[in-house]
């Protein structure tokens, strides 16, 4: 995905940031052979129910773990523009693919710290941008995601140093749009 990500900080990024969450996660359900039936997603979606003790580990590293595989699976060094039912929603929602992008962008840079943003379609199918904290999921909101960038700082410190911004103009051309909502 060069010239817009760098090897250096998806090697990092992937080999060691994402793994460090499946260790973490892995180490939290050791003792856990229950938990260990489910998948990513119920996870996410049981540990608010547990106890703190358990719960707030596995939401973190689960969450960590689900964003990141959706981060990385949502990139290409092929980049095409949205199709289909998907262009047509976006189109009625944020008036052009250009309106949703600076929409996009604009929630992208108002994350406060470190976090995510994101596009999602609730049940009825209607898109809407959003950002989470630190590992939060669009999952417990109820929305099911469709783009998501990544802004935590290790994102792309390395080679857009602390411009947030001109990382995410570049995520832009590696975006890989689903092909549905
Ligand atoms: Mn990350």
């Amino acid at each position: 995905m060069e010239p817009y990500i760098d090897q250096k900080t998806m090697e990092l990024h992937h080999n060691r940031h994402l793994q460090t969450y499946i260790d973490n996660l892995n180490a939290t359900l050791k003792n856990y052979p229950k938990l260990q039936q489910l998948s990513l997603e119920q996870l996410i979606l049981t540990a608010p129910k547990l106890p703190a003790a358990v719960g707030v580990p596995i939401a973190r590293n689960a969450g960590g773990v689900y964003n990141h595989r959706f981060f990385f699976n949502g990139m290409t060094p092929d980049a095409q523009p949205p199709t289909g039912e998907l262009a047509l929603a976006i189109n009625r929602t944020f008036g052009s693919l250009d309106g949703f992008k600076t929409q996009f962008t604009q929630a992208a840079l108002s994350v406060f710290g470190s976090g995510y943003a994101w596009l999602t379609a609730n049940r009825l199918k209607k898109l809407q941008i959003i950002t989470t904290a630190n590992q939060d999921t669009p999952l417990t909101m109820g929305l099911r995601p469709i783009i998501t960038i990544d802004v935590w700082e290790h994102a792309y410190y390395l080679k857009h140093y602390n411009v947030r911004a001109a990382y995410v103009g570049d995520w832009w051309s590696v975006v890989r749009w689903p092909e549905a909502i």
